[in-house]
């Protein structure tokens, strides 16, 4: 992977890019009124970032009104070119903003620059983009159909964009799973109030500069920084006004959405968490294996919905196995996002680092081998209070304990061999979850058979994370409600109507 020129740029302490937050309401910045809010506090070091402004009652009501308003004007009258062209403007302000996202992103996530300037950033841009020429291409059905006195009906279906839609994002790819959402709401003709995760509220902000930049009408994209219940996220999925609400985030918090969602009935676009489990055949390409499963297990610290914490490996390549997984998780060091030498950064807050940490402490309660890792790394005075954790892998735990059957969300894995294929599928799917999985074998034939009976959203043959944005993406069972992506996306973001005409 080649060095991004920021690497090579001051540390993140002397970073212009340290600020405090603000709502965007209908094109404005502002602190709001309630007086309430948060430090922002950096996942590395744990300095201060700057200041969140907690939004009410009446900042949401303010941002939905304003979302509301603009479907009435020059944005709802926009041509869908005129409209798609300025979401090509919103992609390429993205790419001017490049260094400022990337240390926005960085600052508020702890992640190394090396992935957010590979993955986070350009995926920004690249929701915008791609959005765009779908709904430039959008067809409709037709259906003739005979009537008794001969002359026929013809039934042709037209799509509307759903209105204002709510936007709930988590903290792990902040701005890479908010534009996921956005920018196919907007470029459907939708428009938006964002909640942004609490623990990451910069890139969301940042983005309503380059809003304002290119001209898009005011109260298009709107934003209320907040927490959950009783506050902003709460206030905004129960508000009357909203037509649609997405959501990503953690399975349980989609269930409070849901009941939220109930008053009004306003239709959910979930896509929730994962226990996702690796598949790895004694005929598989090893150093491909290990590489991929390095990845998914330990990238952004283990922080992606996709990310694997089961691996089921068949038995006579077992121990060869652990003992090249192990190698590579000891190689990953510890470090500031913008050094090259990091391989993996911090958890996101305290709080998720005691979970982790507990789940670590569980694992051994309950029987673990502790292959590597288990606890917090040695690290030097100036990164001391940051939320670091070790990479960890265990071997030995029964199907039924907590590590195996639980969403961690850290860099951690259990190990299980397995002797049949029969044997390896059942184990991945005796999960409620259904988002990822990931086969790895050389034999073809194996390789769709397997995939075909993997219970998720999303199945990987020799890959990982590879992502082509125009095919359906979300999770099977309780890792999500309905399907987002290319031509899928339509379904929630648009509604259709049938006009039947009588001939
Ligand atoms: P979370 O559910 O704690 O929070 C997500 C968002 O929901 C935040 O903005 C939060 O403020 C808001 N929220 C919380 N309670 C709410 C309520 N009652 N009403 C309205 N909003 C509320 O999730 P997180 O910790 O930010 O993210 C990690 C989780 O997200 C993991 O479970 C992970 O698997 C999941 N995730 C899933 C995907 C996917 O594509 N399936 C992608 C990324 C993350």
């Amino acid at each position: 992977m080649s060095v991004h020129p920021l690497l090579e740029r001051r540390p993140l302490s002397q970073s212009s890019a340290r600020r405090d937050a603000a709502h965007f309401i209908d094109g404005e910045f502002t602190q709001g009124a309630t007086g309430m809010g948060w430090d922002n506090i950096c996942p590395v070091d744990g300095s201060r970032i700057g200041r969140v402004p907690e939004g009410g009652r009446a900042e949401v009501d303010a941002a939905v009104a304003a979302a509301a308003a603009a479907l009435d004007g020059p944005w709802g009258r926009m041509t869908v070119t005129e409209r798609t062209d300025l979401l090509a403007e919103v992609a390429a302000g993205i790419d001017r903003r490049f260094d400022d996202f990337l240390e926005a992103e960085c600052l508020d996530t702890g992640k190394p620059m090396s992935l957010a300037a590979h993955i986070d950033i350009p995926r920004g841009a690249a929701n915008f983009k791609m959005f765009t020429d779908v709904a430039k291409t959008i067809a409709t059905e037709c259906f003739q159909m005979p009537t008794p006195d001969g002359a026929g009906a013809l039934n042709y279906a037209l799509r509307r964009p759903r209105g204002v839609i709510a936007v709930i994002s988590p903290w792990n790819l902040p701005l890479l799973l908010m534009t996921w959402k956005v920018g196919p709401a907007l470029a459907l003709g939708n428009t938006v109030v964002v909640k942004p995760s609490e623990e990451t509220p910069l890139t969301a902000t940042l983005l309503g500069e380059v809003m304002n930049a290119v001209g898009l009408p005011r109260g298009v994209y709107n934003v209320v920084h907040g927490l959950g219940p009783q506050s902003a996220g709460e206030f905004l999925t129960q508000h009357p006004r909203v037509n649609g609400i997405t959501f990503t985030g953690e399975t349980r918090t989609g269930e409070a959405i849901m009941r939220q969602a109930a008053h009004g009935i306003r239709p959910v676009s979930f896509e929730l968490g994962g226990k996702n489990a690796a598949l790895v055949f004694a005929d598989c390409d090893l150093d491909k294996a290990v590489e991929g499963t390095l990845r998914s297990a330990f990238s952004n610290c283990g922080q992606v919905c996709l990310g694997t914490e089961r691996v089921y490996v068949e038995r006579p390549i077992f121990d060869a196995f652990v003992a090249r997984l192990k190698a590579g998780a000891a190689a990953l060091r510890p470090g500031r996002p913008e050094d090259p030498a990091t391989g993996i950064g911090p958890l996101i807050s305290k709080e998720h680092q005691d979970k982790v940490l507990a789940y670590y402490a569980r694992a051994v309660e309950q029987g673990a081998t502790v292959v590597m890792g288990g606890g917090v790394p040695p690290m030097p005075d100036d990164l001391a209070n940051g939320n670091w954790v070790e990479p960890t892998i265990w071997t030995g735990l029964a199907d039924d304990a907590d590590c195996v059957t639980q969403e961690i969300f850290g860099p951690c894995c259990h190990v299980r061999p397995f002797d049949t294929e029969e044997e390896a599928v059942r184990l991945a799917n005796a999960t409620p979850y259904g988002l990822a999985a990931a086969v790895w074998t050389e034999s073809l034939a194996r390789a769709h058979r397997v995939a075909e009976c993997m219970e998720v959203g999303i199945c990987w043959v020799n890959s990982w994370f590879l992502r082509d944005l125009r095919t359906a993406f979300g999770g099977a069972k309780a890792s999500g409600i309905g399907r987002e992506g290319g031509v899928h996306s339509l379904e929630f973001y648009t509604e259709i109507s049938n006009v039947c005409v009588k001939l």
